[in-house]
């Protein structure tokens, strides 16, 4: 009989294939009782609903417990008819949703609740669900609501827990039970409620022979039950089933006639509203069973032993951050030390440095200034960092006029990007008095070479002034000295130049006197002593005013001078001289010699010792001939040069490599500073002076530039 069912339903099967694959609709449905039940009781109702709703073909799908959760994930069925426990679970997982509940027939008898019973033998001795510790439990199935999960949470309630307190075992099917406890095989069993009913109207053997345990009364429902009611199995439709399709064959379920068919196949009196199914959540929250399968409280200790390595490896790098901050703090401060080190050290170096340094930033402030520049300047550190040193320091030029900052060598040093120094300048003082200083400006450089200011070394050169001053004042006290003193040599000569023209007037105006006497028109001879008398006069006058002139003790003056010129004069106060020493002098003056810019009495005296040495060598007994030379020329445009050449018997070797240093001579009148003033006189006026030992004699030269600006 019911191996010819699976025929038809099989062959129902191939035909829906044939006539429209894509229009089959499954139903999977719960196969408690083997596939072969399943397909002889469901079928009918697919065929129903095929009829019902004919765009599509319906046909059921056997599903064991196992098979039920992959056929929903997988989409294999459309529709589900599984226990309301299977139920809870889909919907909570892939959001199925009931459409109806199945309203069952058991004992002729329309319900749509169901519950579980827990019975023993009649003849055992356990009587009370108390009892049921210990013995051989066995139940349908883990997954079955009626079968199992129902008398769990009842005999949980008494403290007992099946898995752990007794000896539990799984039938498989309810019919497997009843006899397994009836065979003794099992202490006490647990089925869904009408099972026991259903099998005793075969052969009226469970009823009697069984014990219920815990068995409860409810005044609606007929069948024995030790458990609390629930919602008969829920007809369920899959996520991916489209609402209209789902309402069109819940309506077709709830109009279903209990004469109908497929109710009757069913065994059951057709189909109601879905019912509420909370209390089936709550049962499975209770037992934890799934999807209430995760422990309700998730405790530290459950933390702890679910997440001990990610724990243990935030340990291990929280230390490990902990170790490292230790260390850089501690590296930290070491560093802060020794940058504190540095920075004492360094301003222990600036501040010990004697000339005055300061920094200057982009902007022209002052970055730094230490503890000489403070000294020196007398402004604090705090009246200038901060602020444009220009302003304060370096306002006004040595003549009062105002220096612009533009023109500042410091401003410059970093827009050349070159370090600059300068000889001389001024700097102000807090008080508004300036000193005379020199300064170097070097450009800061970080090591990307980008110029980030200058740094200022100064020097108050205001004592080096006052000496150079001193020496120039004592230069000149010498050279006055000696102008003196060479004067005093030449004194007998001048005596006798002087009395040459004065005997010559006194003779003429004597020749005068005696013409007017003797000879009262000699008119024209008269006229001529006279004019012999001035010139003589004049002549007198001349080398007067030139003596006059040498010994003057003036402050030095520069103007344009004609080289050729001075020679003449020099030439005038030493003729007398050269005539008495039988001396030849050649004069060699080039024409059209440019003027040079010098102080005239220097320069005469110059060429007075020139020609003066020249003079006395060649009076050694051993100059045969005393010739003198003295010649100007123009060189190369930019200076002149001066030679006075004699015919003496040249330098004395004692003196040869220290001619020029004072106190040196071979003269038992000499001072020995002639030519040392001389060379200093000539150097003053940027100029060079030489000697050479020439074939005749001794050759000095000196050349002056044209624009030889003094001092
Ligand atoms: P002073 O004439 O008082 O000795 P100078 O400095 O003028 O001092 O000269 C130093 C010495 O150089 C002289 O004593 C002399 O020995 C030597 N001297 C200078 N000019 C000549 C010269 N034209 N020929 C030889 N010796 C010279």
């Amino acid at each position: 009989m019911r191996r010819s069912w699976l025929v038809i339903a099989l062959l129902w099967s191939l035909a829906a294939g044939v006539w429209g694959a894509e229009d089959e609709l499954r139903i999977g449905v719960l196969s408690h009782r083997g596939d072969e039940a399943t397909l002889r009781n469901w079928t009918p109702t697919a065929d129903y609903l095929s009829r019902e709703v004919p765009e599509y073909h319906f046909v059921i799908v056997p599903l064991d417990f196992d098979e039920i959760e992959p056929a929903v994930r997988n989409r294999r069925v459309d529709f589900l008819l599984v226990n309301p426990g299977i139920y809870v679970n889909m919907e909570v997982r892939y959001r199925i949703t009931r459409i109806a509940t199945l309203n069952n027939l058991l004992n002729d008898r329309p319900l749509n609740i169901f519950g579980g019973v827990i019975f023993t033998r009649a003849d055992s001795p356990i009587r009370s669900l108390e009892a049921v510790r210990g013995t051989r439990f066995m139940a349908v199935d883990r997954t079955s609501l009626g079968g199992f999960q129902m008398a769990w949470q009842v005999l949980a309630e008494k403290g007992i827990d099946p898995n752990r307190d007794t000896r539990l075992s799984f039938g498989g099917t309810h019919d497997a039970v009843v006899r397994a406890v009836l065979e003794g095989e099992a202490d006490v069993g647990t089925v869904r409620t009408g099972i026991l009913e259903a099998l005793s109207l075969e052969d009226h053997r469970p009823l009697k022979e069984v014990r219920i345990l815990g068995e409860r009364w409810s005044a609606r429902y007929p069948f024995h039950h030790s458990t609390p009611l629930y919602p008969e199995w829920p007809f369920s439709k899959l996520p991916h089933v489209p609402n209209t399709l789902a309402r069109r064959v819940a309506i077709a379920l709830l109009r279903m006639s209990p004469l109908e068919p497929a109710a009757q196949w069913g065994d059951y009196a057709g189909w109601t509203i879905p019912l509420e199914y909370q209390p089936v959540h709550e049962l499975l929250q209770r037992l934890h069973l799934p999807p209430y399968d995760q422990p309700e409280r998730f405790t530290l200790e459950d933390a702890v032993r679910k997440y001990w390595y990610w724990l243990l490896t935030l340990a291990v790098f929280l230390l490990a951050l902990a170790v490292m901050t230790t260390w850089v703090a501690r590296l930290n401060r070491a560093l802060e030390r020794s940058r504190r080190l540095l920075e004492r050290q360094h301003n222990l170096i600036l501040d010990s440095v004697a000339d005055g340094i300061y920094g200057v930033d982009l902007e022209g402030r002052t970055t730094f200034f230490n503890k000489a520049a403070e000294t020196i300047t007398g402004w604090k550190p705090e009246d200038l960092v901060g602020t444009n040193q220009h302003e304060k320091l370096h306002h006004t030029r040595p003549d009062g006029t105002p220096y612009p900052a533009e023109e500042c060598p410091i401003y410059r040093t970093f827009h050349e990007g070159r370090p600059r120094y300068v000889e001389e300048d001024i700097f102000w003082r807090k008080d508004g008095t300036s000193f005379p200083v020199e300064y170097s400006s070097t450009p800061l450089r970080d090591e990307a070479g980008r110029i980030l200011g200058s740094v200022v070394v100064f020097r108050d050169i205001s004592k080096r002034k006052q000496a150079d001053e001193a020496a120039r004042q004592h230069q000149l006290e010498l050279a006055h000295m000696a102008r003196l003193s060479t004067l005093g040599e030449m004194a007998s000569g001048m005596a006798h130049e002087l009395n040459q023209p004065l005997t010559a007037i006194a003779t003429n105006a004597d020749a005068c006197i005696r013409l007017l006497e003797n000879d009262a028109c000699a008119r024209e001879r008269i006229f001529e002593v006279l004019e012999t008398i001035g010139a003589q006069a004049r002549r007198a006058g001349e080398i007067i005013q030139q003596l006059r002139q040498f010994v003057r003790k003036e402050e030095p003056r520069v103007s344009a001078v004609d080289l050729n010129q001075l020679v003449k004069e020099v030439l005038v106060l030493v003729r007398p001289e050269l005539g008495r020493a039988g001396v030849q002098l050649e004069l060699d003056l080039a024409e059209a010699l440019p003027p040079v810019e010098v102080q005239r009495i220097q320069i005469d005296q110059v060429i007075l010792n020139l020609v003066r040495n020249a003079l006395e060598a060649m009076l050694d007994p051993r100059v045969n001939q005393r010739r003198l030379s003295v010649r100007t020329r123009p060189a190369g445009g930019h200076a002149v040069t001066v030679e006075v050449e004699d015919s003496g018997p040249g330098l004395p070797p004692e003196v040869r490599d220290k001619l020029f240093d004072p106190f040196v001579t071979t003269k038992p009148q000499g001072m020995g500073l002639g030519l040392s003033i001389s060379k200093g006189i000539i150097e003053a006026h940027k100029g060079r002076l030489y000697c050479e030992e020439t074939e005749s004699g001794t050759l000095f030269r000196f050349v002056l530039p044209l624009d030889a600006h003094d001092h």
